[in-house]
């Protein structure tokens, strides 16, 4: 048991981090984990999420989701499920809470332009490394060191967020130990944001009018079926109530699905030493340790097949009707142009840059320098840039 919640054998332990780059006193209440979730919170890369796009930009709408209350969304699902797998809730937290730290401005469309740009300078872009980058050099909090000098397993946690890294294409990762599986708390941030993302884009794309009920009804049955219980239950309900209760039911039967899964890959992959367990709670012994898990030849995070099949199917029909919507396609256009122009117009005039990023560029090719620049900023102030540079 810590902080409140029962610690299964496979989760972090808070005890046995292998620590932070440069050593610091422990602080008299609040652990590790918890002040790395702190420090997530009180960076500056944190704040500027919220004038980040997710996927709908200012123009519709002040109450979608931006990349700040979508990394809040994903906190929340994130510690719901930890919490009942018996998983490390501060590092959950702190996970879920920096796993979108890197990306650029204008979503997906930003992230695809900023790369192309690099690559015309035989160079990419990485929203993970790029995180790594934020959170160990470009955060200026603390006299002592750059950085937010974090536990490692937040910086590794970092480094695995949805894809792999070999050690031999990237040797300067090879601390964060690339032949393993992540831990789970690390595991469960990567379906956590897919879950998260996918029914709040229904959501926004729904209030947007880009997406009609008949549309979502014909193309996610996994919806449909929700949505024609709530028609029946609710028969008099506005039709936005109605689609809020299908929507919310889908949500709860993924989250449900993946505790359950998870616990039976667990269970599953245990090498079956018995360990006096929690059955009087309905949950079955768990007997695997960390080591396990990282040992493991698959992740152990995931979601059952049929909701598997069903999270597929919806992310599909977001990419075909909403992601790839003829309505959202100037605003791409215009992101990618914005992005595109004004890196080269750094490249061409690196004067025009800030003196400390003209300082970088003497340690570092000029081209990252300029990436990173245009990575940090926030969709306002992109534009102004634009106006400025290129208006
Ligand atoms: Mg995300």
């Amino acid at each position: 048991m810590a902080d409140g919640f029962f610690l299964a054998p496979y989760a972090v332990r808070v005890e046995n981090s292998r620590g932070r780059r440069h050593p610091e006193p422990q602080h008299p209440y609040r652990n590790d984990f918890q002040r790395d979730r702190d420090r997530v919170i009180h960076s500056r890369a944190f704040r500027r999420l919220e004038a980040k796009t997710q996927v709908f930009t200012r123009r519709y709408s002040d109450h979608f989701r931006n990349r700040l209350t979508h990394t809040i969304e994903v906190a929340q699902i994130a510690r719901t499920i930890a919490a009942q797998l018996g998983l490390n809730v501060d590092l959950v937290e702190a996970l879920a809470l920096v796993h979108d730290i890197g990306h650029p401005p204008f979503g997906h469309a930003g992230e695809k332009a900023l790369d192309a740009a690099m690559r015309r300078h035989g160079l990419f872009f990485d929203h993970n490394l790029h995180a790594l980058r934020i959170v160990e050099n470009f955060e200026l909090r603390y006299a002592a060191f750059r950085g937010l000098n974090l536990t490692f397993e937040v910086r590794e946690g970092i480094i695995k967020h949805s894809r792999d890294y070999k050690a031999a294409e990237y040797p300067q990762l090879s601390e964060y130990l690339l032949e393993s599986q992540p831990p789970l708390e690390a595991q469960l941030i990567d379906v956590t944001d897919e879950i998260a993302y996918s029914t709040a884009d229904l959501d926004d794309g729904y209030e947007a009018h880009l997406l009609t009920l008949e549309q979502i009804r014909a193309g996610v049955p996994v919806f449909a079926g929700f949505l024609r219980e709530a028609e029946q239950r609710y028969s008099t309900a506005p039709e936005k109530l109605q689609f809020n209760e299908a929507l919310r039911h889908v949500l709860d039967r993924w989250a449900g699905d993946l505790i359950r899964n998870t616990q039976a890959l667990i269970s599953a992959c245990s090498p079956g030493r018995p360990r006096p367990g929690r059955a009087d709670e309905g949950v079955r012994p768990y007997t695997i340790s960390l080591e396990d898990v990282r040992a493991c030849p698959q992740r152990l995070v995931g979601l059952s097949p049929e909701v598997e099949d069903e999270r597929r199917n919806t992310k599909d029909f977001l990419y075909k009707n909403l992601y790839y919507s003829p309505t959202l396609e100037p605003e791409k256009q215009d992101a990618e142009r914005v992005i595109a122009e004004l890196f080269e117009v750094w490249m061409s005039q690196p004067e025009k840059l800030p003196s400390s990023y003209q300082e970088k560029a003497e340690q570092e090719p000029l081209p990252r320098i300029v990436c990173d620049y245009i990575a940090g900023m926030t969709d306002n102030y992109i534009y102004e840039q634009y106006a400025k540079y290129c208006g």
